[in-house]
């Protein structure tokens, strides 16, 4: 576990209110425990017995209970009241954990619980009049800001370098997909350029479970830096937004497949690979193995799904009054997709192939922009919200605050920000 601190005077003063808290709940905890044990002879601290099974492929709640010496009468009880009071019907096989709590390890099990994740437990309890109860507790996960900054060496992907900043997997994967709407990763990375995110991991009881939401992003792109922040609007929505408050999540992608190299840009003459002769290349082309799903560039609704000699299979879809996008050579369409067919961002519409005047297989993709054809790599992108006057107003002061935390993190990348 590396060094950590906070970095924040207001931190620092929610740390001794939270520790003054721990230690009231402590107390409190202590009172309880000593209460029980006046209430029901026999039970002593030392003497409960408690053993964990996780759940395993094939285990139901029935066999597991009856496992535990449960009858047929309480397994059907327990399962009464789990559907009913927690919402849980079956369980989950390398998921889910079970808690079997006795007095002592002679005595019938006094309460279960089901561990669906690290941040719900659902209890299950006897009262003395043998009524079992259930009670589900949310746990808030102990929420940290931790930061982590790399740079694009020579030959470097943007993935390369973000691992070996230590950004996590899945949150690298996240930061790809929200700069995706700024950045062309083929043209606008290169070596010597400088990044940054700030993301949230969670904790429970001072150990780490999982990697929490982005916060910000920053990218030296070629065409200037890149920024992103996480926000949250007075209605409740969150979004993100670039530092002067305006949206950064685009309607539509620049590059509709993560990571796919680009083999032909956009450009009103070029020699055509098959036909010899040299005409316009509408599109982009992006190298991708024949199979790789291709998702749609932004929300909208199939308007044409067919097969012309050029194109091969191709779908074109509608994304407002002015946007439409063209994705051509799929090997095949994606189930139910047709025309008609309402899409979200992001949902797969076909797979890449080779299909029509194609040398191997790749996805071409173009904008249509009011009718004509737009270069996806530099077209302004319309952006999908922006903030009102008294929200942006709220974000410009978070993000001034974000920032002085951010830089403080850039002098020492060992701190966090306690959340
Ligand atoms: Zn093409």
């Amino acid at each position: 576990m590396k060094k950590a601190k906070d970095i924040m005077n207001i931190n620092n003063l929610s740390r001794v209110v939270i520790g003054v808290a721990l230690v009231l709940v402590l107390v409190v905890l202590i009172l309880l425990f000593v209460r029980r044990d006046g209430d029901v002879p026999g039970i002593t601290a030392d003497g409960v017995h408690t053993s964990v099974v996780v759940v395993a492929s094939g285990d139901t709640l029935s066999k597991l209970l009856t496992d535990q010496g449960f009858t047929n009468a309480q397994v059907l009880e327990i399962a009464k009241v789990l559907k009913s009071d927690a919402d849980i019907t079956s369980l989950r096989a390398t998921r889910d954990k079970l808690e079997f709590v006795r007095p002592d390890a002679d005595s019938p099990v006094s309460k279960v619980v089901i561990i669906p994740s690290p941040w719900r437990r659902v209890e299950i309890t006897c009262t003395p009049d043998g009524v079992w109860q259930c009670n589900t507790i949310d746990i808030q996960p102990d929420k940290r800001a931790v930061y982590r900054a790399g740079e694009i060496l020579d030959g470097d992907s943007f993935y390369l370098a973000g691992a070996r900043a230590g950004i996590p997997d899945g949150i690298l994967a996240e930061v790809y997909d929200l700069l995706a709407f700024e950045m062309d990763f083929e043209r606008d990375v290169r070596a010597g350029q400088k990044f940054s995110v700030l993301y949230e991991e969670n904790f429970a009881d001072g150990k780490k479970i999982d990697n929490g939401r982005v916060l910000a992003i920053q990218f030296e792109a070629l065409r200037g830096n890149v920024k992103m922040y996480r926000f949250k609007k007075s209605d409740g929505k969150t979004g993100y937004y670039d530092e002067n408050g305006n949206g950064a999540i685009k309607s539509l992608k620049r590059t509709p497949i993560n990571n796919a190299k680009v083999t032909s840009s956009f450009s009103n003459r070029r020699k055509h690979p098959v036909l010899g002769y040299t005409r316009a290349h509408k599109g982009v082309d992006f190298r991708a193995s024949t199979g790789t799903p291709i998702p749609a560039a932004g929300a909208g609704r199939v308007v044409a799904r067919g097969y012309n000699n050029g194109h091969g299979n191709y779908i074109k879809l509608r994304h407002n009054s002015s946007y439409e996008t063209l994705y051509a050579h799929m090997s095949r369409f994606a189930k139910g997709v047709v025309v008609g067919t309402t899409v979200k961002q992001g949902q797969t519409i076909g797979y890449v192939g080779s299909t029509g005047l194609s040398t191997g297989p790749h996805l071409h993709y173009e904008i249509i922009k009011d009718g004509k054809h737009v270069n996806p790599m530099t077209v302004k992108l319309p952006a999908i919200s922006n903030l009102d006057a008294a929200d942006k107003e709220k974000f410009l002061e978070y993000r001034k605050t974000l920032d002085a935390g951010i830089e403080h993190l850039a002098q020492h990348p060992n701190w966090f920000i306690q959340l």
